[in-house]
């Protein structure tokens, strides 16, 4: 077999087979190896993207890039171990908020989390905006440090899906990010490597998410229920709304804040709704919570008690992290300067463009342009608008935490031309659309 038969094969329309699958993700995982160049699965990922792949191909595909790395092995911690995927927003601090509280009602959090990629912002890079953090751990002292303190999260250890990270660098050049079968085997391969017993997925959905319409997010979300499920996972999603960002803070450090500020019951709104909804969805799948509805009122608990504010004050001293940046939120980084811009005339927030938003920050310095951009952990821009919100000319539409005024500058211009100011009134978005639960069949 070559990778020549393999891509003619897919280029007809034809459904590969286990071998010809296993070929690939092989051939991907060791592009040294001569089995494939990269314009042979760059080739092969374009006949996918326009021929499909059937469903019994997706899973092949997906553990047969599980299987091309490590699998981590979470067995030491009793209880079962739920994870959190989110496919990527803007504001989308969920996890900073749901694994404190998840973990002060009693489910193991051993988390590996990634960092940011394109417009959306990643964990990691938000937890070592936190001075002193670190987020790499041996597998040896991440399990320790769930089995001490109830949670960890840390970037990957050992290998996980090799074959993606090839795949994935190949897909974002090439046209090749918005196939439904790559990014199901994409995001599968990785959290079936990470260990997870179950898993909780929010897949977003909107202006700001990989899929923009709810039925293509709905059919993502499924699919990978469905994977999961074929693997002896349980997995619940959850399709969520991205045409806004989650939360009012866009960067590194802001996002701490704010994660911050909702564990502390100084904000509320749609961050804090998600996290609670997913992590309701955890503390099911853990078996702590016989519904979500029981699991919500858990959480509530441990928010007003306080217990979630100190699971995360343990989480960052376990890291070595300063802990006391949850007292005092301004020893995160500062900005050399901050800026307000106003909405400029009344109206309603109509829409946003949320990858744009997503960009603004990105370019402001809060994300990286190039795999080896050093990221600014103090700067991106507070939105308090929210779709649908009456507004005035004076108005802020945002406050700019920037590195000088020539970035403030681009990012209060693209900030303008990404949120669209409406003259009659607009609906807020619904927040969560639909969700699929492993029980359903
Ligand atoms: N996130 C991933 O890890 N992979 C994709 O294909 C899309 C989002």
């Amino acid at each position: 077999m070559t990778i020549i038969d393999i891509i003619n094969k897919k280029k007809l329309g034809g459904e590969l087979n286990e071998a010809e699958l296993r070929f690939f993700a092989g051939a991907a995982a060791h592009p040294d190896s001569g089995l494939a160049d990269s314009a042979q699965l760059a080739a092969l990922l374009m006949a996918i993207r326009l021929k499909g792949m059937t469903d019994a191909e997706t899973a092949c595909l997906t553990l047969a890039m599980r299987d091309t790395g490590d699998v981590a092995d979470l067995s030491r911690i009793p209880g079962v171990k739920v994870d959190k995927h989110s496919t990527g927003g803007v504001g989308d601090t969920t996890t900073l908020i749901l694994a404190p509280l998840t973990a002060a009602c009693g489910a193991p959090v051993a988390k590996m989390s990634g960092r940011g990629l394109g417009h959306t912002g990643g964990t990691l890079d938000k937890l070592e905006s936190i001075p002193g953090l670190s987020v790499e751990k041996s597998e040896e002292d991440f399990v320790a440090q769930v089995l001490r303190c109830g949670v960890a999260v840390i970037g990957q250890t050992g290998t996980l899906a090799p074959a993606d990270k090839t795949l994935y660098a190949l897909r974002d050049v090439t046209g090749t990010v918005d196939s439904l079968p790559l990014i199901v085997s994409s995001i599968m391969s990785k959290k079936l490597a990470s260990g997870a017993d179950a898993i909780v997925l929010d897949v977003k959905t909107g202006s700001g998410a990989i899929m923009h319409t709810v039925e293509e997010s709905a059919v993502l979300a499924r699919k990978m229920v469905d994977i999961g499920r074929l693997s002896g996972r349980k997995v619940t999603a959850l399709v969520t709304d991205m045409s806004q960002p989650l939360g009012t803070h866009v960067g590194n450090a802001l996002e701490v804040k704010d994660a911050i500020d909702v564990l502390s019951g100084r904000t509320k709104g749609d961050l804090l709704e998600v996290s609670l909804a997913l992590g309701s969805e955890m503390l099911v799948l853990a078996g702590l919570a016989k519904d979500t509805s029981a699991a919500r009122v858990m959480l509530q608990a441990k928010l007003d008690s306080g217990e979630g504010l100190e699971k995360l004050r343990q989480l960052i001293a376990a890291q070595g992290g300063d802990p006391a940046v949850c007292d005092d939120v301004s020893l995160l980084p500062q900005p050399k300067l901050i800026r307000r811009i106003t909405v400029g005339r009344a109206g309603w927030i109509g829409a946003m463009d949320t990858t744009a938003l997503g960009s603004a920050a990105q370019r402001m310095g809060a994300g990286r342009l190039h795999r080896s951009d050093v990221i600014d952990p103090s700067v991106g821009f507070i939105l308090p608008v929210r779709i649908g919100d009456r507004v005035e000319a004076d108005t802020v539409l945002a406050e700019l935490w920037a590195k000088d005024e020539a970035s403030a500058d681009e990012a209060g211009a693209a900030i303008r031309a990404a949120v669209t100011l409406s003259d009659t009134p607009t609906a807020r978005p619904t927040l969560i659309h639909r969700r699929y639960g492993c029980e359903e069949d």
